[in-house]
């Protein structure tokens, strides 16, 4: 394989950007080597500087459900940027795209747009402390929500439930705000509750963590959650930045059946372009400026190319048959998967849910805790990115990443892959 462009590119950017890269994990650090720089996408696949051709698991993170430079969403952003690109005054492109959102998440009755999932998350809390008027708020240990200050924090050390700052230049006093508790463990939860629960504010999750490779919730786990902060008055942050419009279109509000007070979306809700949007319950909404006393703006906020771009994905998938399709593609893959599995079974665990996969190296027969994933072996994991790349497969750069497949990903992509996965596992384990 072909390196030379993109690594005289890194050594280029390595100069200019910190790691040469502009979001940590891009820089390869998890699986060795150097990034490589891509230059052009379409559909499944993506090429390299180099002019590699890669089947691309990662899609961007998770935004390009339906590949890359889908001609519906192209052609509407072009047509849109001819007649400018922003002018901070409401336009008609936020009107269309909110009432999409709401029509697909039913306990969403307002929302805000901003720039980026981090914003949302970061925006929500900050609305459901102005609203309970209480200060501290519940993460859950493994589950990302953008970097926010007072979402960059770890467990405490040993029984303490106050989190420690996880990330240089996070204060003491930001941290100790946020409660960290495990996933999928209600006693825990409970505990925290019985003390801390009247002086909470806010507890976010996703609903299915999808940042720490991929958690399923257990059953019944979700609603005990939403039982809970009722109780408690607890405003419930579901932070559907993946979840949503990928899961289902109601994201896993509508797959699990369960209402949270406040959503935040990204990632597909921008068909590829830099949007977030927080909303839920009008009564929580209302608190926002200039309607009420919690202050949140933005200059590119809502404006009509990223409307656009999230308006023309969100209406390719409002007839639901993307889900079916990818529904499809995916029990193909696990199918074309099997027998090698089968082979390794005891060394490799696939892990599925939807359109979203993992391939983790364990012995476990399911990941359900952040626990469990940290035994995963890692290096192993290296290894395979390697292997799979040089086949012209491109999965996400770290084992904690989890993998996406688009509407575009064809039988013969799938079929190539499972062939890849099995030159590979053979080479490695
Ligand atoms: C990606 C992500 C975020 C952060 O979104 P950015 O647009 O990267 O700021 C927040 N929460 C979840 C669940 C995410 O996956």
């Amino acid at each position: 394989m072909k390196r030379d462009n993109s690594e005289k590119l890194y050594s280029e950017a390595l100069k200019l950007m910190p790691a040469g890269v502009n979001s940590p994990v891009r820089a390869f650090r998890s699986v060795g080597g150097t990034p490589i720089f891509i230059r052009e996408g379409m559909g499944s696949h993506f090429i390299d500087e180099d002019g590699n051709n890669f089947i691309d698991y990662c899609m961007s993170w998770g935004p390009l459900i339906f590949g890359h430079a889908d001609r519906d969403v192209v052609e509407t952003i072009s047509k849109t940027a001819l007649k400018g690109t922003s002018f901070g005054t409401p336009n008609r492109h936020e009107v269309e795209l909110a009432r999409m959102v709401i029509d697909a998440f039913p306990s969403i009755e307002k929302l805000r747009f901003v720039n980026s999932g981090t914003e949302a998350t970061m925006s929500a809390i900050r609305l459901a402390r102005g609203f309970t008027g209480r200060d501290k708020i519940i993460k859950f240990d493994g589950c990302y929500h953008g970097h926010a200050d007072f979402l960059l924090v770890a467990a405490g050390s040993g029984l303490a439930t106050f989190g420690t700052p996880d990330s240089a230049g996070v204060t003491k006093d930001n941290a100790k705000d946020t409660l960290i508790v495990p996933f999928n463990d209600i006693k825990k939860l409970e505990d925290t509750l019985l003390k801390e629960g009247m002086n909470t504010a806010a507890l976010i999750l996703e609903p299915v963590p999808c940042n720490y490779g991929l958690i399923l919730p257990g059953e019944g786990y979700l609603a005990k959650v939403r039982e809970l902060c009722t109780r408690y008055g607890i405003v419930l942050i579901f932070d559907e930045v993946i979840n949503g419009f990928r899961l289902a279109l109601g994201g896993a509000q509508e797959y699990y059946g369960i209402k949270a007070d406040l959503t935040a979306l990204g990632k597909i809700i921008g068909g590829g372009l830099p949007v977030g949007a927080y909303g839920g319950r009008k009564e929580i909404m209302d608190k926002v400026a200039p309607d009420g006393p919690v202050y949140q703006a933005g200059t590119l906020s809502g404006n009509p190319l990223a409307m656009a771009a999230g308006i023309a994905t969100l209406k390719k998938l409002s007839d639901r048959s993307a889900y079916a399709r990818m529904r499809k593609s995916a029990a193909f893959f696990r199918e074309k998967l099997k027998s090698t599995l089968d082979t390794y079974s005891g060394k490799v665990l696939f892990q599925q849910l939807e359109s979203i996969f993992t391939f983790s190296f364990t012995d476990l027969k399911s990941i359900s805790s952040v626990d469990q994933i940290k035994s995963c072996d890692m290096k192993l994991y290296a290894r395979f990115h390697f292997e799979m790349l040089s086949r012209g497969i491109y999965l996400a750069p770290s084992g904690y990443e989890v993998g996406f497949l688009s509407t575009v990903h064809s039988d013969e992509d799938l079929s190539k892959t499972a062939d890849a996965v099995k030159e590979s596992l053979k080479l490695i384990l």
